[in-house]
């Protein structure tokens, strides 16, 4: 489990999903999909897991991306209540957050 983890983690800190989740803000010029707040976090629709972390058709591609506020990144995890979250600088934090 906690190799998997670092495996996750590893991709968070990837410059590839660095330079992706760049871009991706960018082309949603940084607004939250869900209610137009400021966007922060780069959320995956599929959640990333030690199983799908080498396919980048998941974790690199537009289409599994969501750009999202705090507030509706926590509410979304918090109604999921699964899947791995790394904030802005890939550390790992609990799905549910306050
Ligand atoms: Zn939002
Ligand atoms: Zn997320």
């Amino acid at each position: 489990m906690q190799r998997n983890n670092k495996e996750v983690a590893d991709f968070y800190n990837s410059p590839a999903w660095k330079k992706t989740r760049k871009a991706y803000k960018l082309y949603r010029m940084n607004l939250c999909e869900r209610c137009n707040g400021i966007g922060y976090y780069v959320h995956h629709k599929k959640y990333i897991t030690a199983n799908n972390v080498h396919d980048s058709n998941i974790t690199l591609n537009f289409e599994n991306l969501e750009l999202l506020c705090k507030y509706c990144h926590n509410k979304e995890h918090f109604e999921q209540e699964l899947g791995y979250e790394f904030d802005e600088d890939g550390q790992l934090r609990p799905p549910i957050e306050g």
